[in-house]
């Protein structure tokens, strides 16, 4: 903290050396089971140092839902193995091919797109084909697998690496041993059907792992890859909502700045119609408190899942004022710490007007 400068907030304030030990913690616990890990950046916009510190903790490669993400890595100089984890549009798929990242697909005329951009390219382009198993967003059918990957094998330009499945983003469905079984067994009849090697069996993300960390584990099962973002970035397990005992969840720090703080009545005057996010909030009268307005807002914060520090309270947000009850007064320039979740730090890292600042972890030995 010895900078010349104060540094700018809002802000998110990264600890790599966090997300290091929650990725090298992860990778270790899902070897035994034959899974590595494709770390995912999405969250952080393709961070390259996030990255960076995910790919010495061992995972296998660097996911991202982001074309524009990947190729921000690779411009920073991130040399891991890459995967596109969001089928590209057809006019993306050149972009796809220069960046030689395993590229998920369910669509024959993008596959059509790849093998072109590929041809072009004098290369061959990976692809994961997706398999819906019912959160109902992306991927074919089961029983259109075999069909679909039969064409893509007949591609002289794309190659079928592996199949893969996403579930309890859309739809909250948990992903358990019967959708794994399911989708090792699909493996397996490509495998034989097609003769291809089919390594990479893709079972899904962060709320995979209540099934693979679980007692007895899902050796043998077949699946051999799990994309990782919120497990690795937050410690925290999605479906249950809790930290996942061993990881950090405090790697990501949101800090915003007092612009005002004053005692005021809890009781608004005055004749009363909506909020400016059309809500009527609930007031009840609690007398006079310190009210304390950061220069921060909805605009770059998620009021879900904001933990402000314990004794303060968290009455509310608009565009760009938080307001906190706090305990005293606070002179403007404080600034203020909160541990945010998925959708507050996805929704801070997108902020045009929140900084990132990277704390850069004591080189070891
Ligand atoms: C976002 C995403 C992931 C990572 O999800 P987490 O819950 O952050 O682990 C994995 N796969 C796909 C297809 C995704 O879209």
């Amino acid at each position: 903290m010895s900078g010349v400068s104060a540094p700018p907030s809002p802000r998110v304030d990264i600890d790599l050396a966090k997300i290091e030990h929650n990725a090298r913690t992860l990778v270790n616990a899902l070897a035994p089971a034959g899974i590595r890990v494709t770390g995912i950046t999405k969250a952080t916009l393709g961070l390259p140092s996030v990255a960076t510190a995910m790919a010495s903790a061992g995972v296998a490669r660097i996911g991202d839902s982001r074309v524009a993400n990947l190729e921000r890595l690779r411009r920073a100089g991130v040399r891991s193995p890459l995967m596109l984890i969001r089928s590209p549009t057809p006019a993306e798929c050149e972009r796809v091919v220069a960046l030689r990242a395993v590229c998920v697909v369910t669509e024959p005329s993008v596959v059509d797109a790849l093998s072109a951009a590929a041809a072009q390219a004098g290369v061959t382009q990976d692809v994961l084909l997706m398999i819906e198993l019912g959160d109902l967003r992306e991927g074919v059918l089961p029983h259109q697998a075999l069909e679909l990957s039969r064409r893509i094998s007949l591609l002289p330009h794309v190659a079928l690496v592996g199949i893969g499945t996403n579930l309890a983003c859309r739809n909250g469905v948990v992903p358990t041993a019967s959708q794994m079984h399911q989708l090792s067994n699909l493996a397996a009849l490509l495998r034989t059907e097609l003769g291809i090697v089919l390594p990479l069996v893709s079972g899904g993300n962060s709320a995979n792992l209540g099934w693979a960390l679980a007692g007895g584990g899902p050796r043998g099962q077949g699946i051999t890859d799990l994309r990782l973002g919120e497990a690795i970035l937050l410690g925290t397990d999605p479906v249950t909502q809790s930290p996942i005992p061993g990881l950090h969840t405090d790697a990501f720090t949101l800090v915003a700045t007092v612009i005002e703080s004053l005692a005021k009545p809890t009781m608004p005057w005055g004749e009363r119609s909506v909020d400016s996010f059309g809500g009527s909030p609930l007031v009840s009268d609690r007398g006079t408190i310190n009210q304390t307005l950061l220069s921060i807002g909805r605009q770059d914060l998620e009021l879900e899942g904001l933990v402000a520090p314990v004794g303060m309270r968290v009455l509310g947000a608009s565009s760009d004022h938080l307001v906190l009850e706090t305990p005293v007064r606070l002179a403007p320039g404080t600034e203020i710490r909160f541990s945010v979740a998925y959708a507050g730090l996805l929704r801070a890292m997108t902020s045009p007007y929140v900084a990132n600042e990277i704390s850069v972890p004591a080189l070891a030995g």
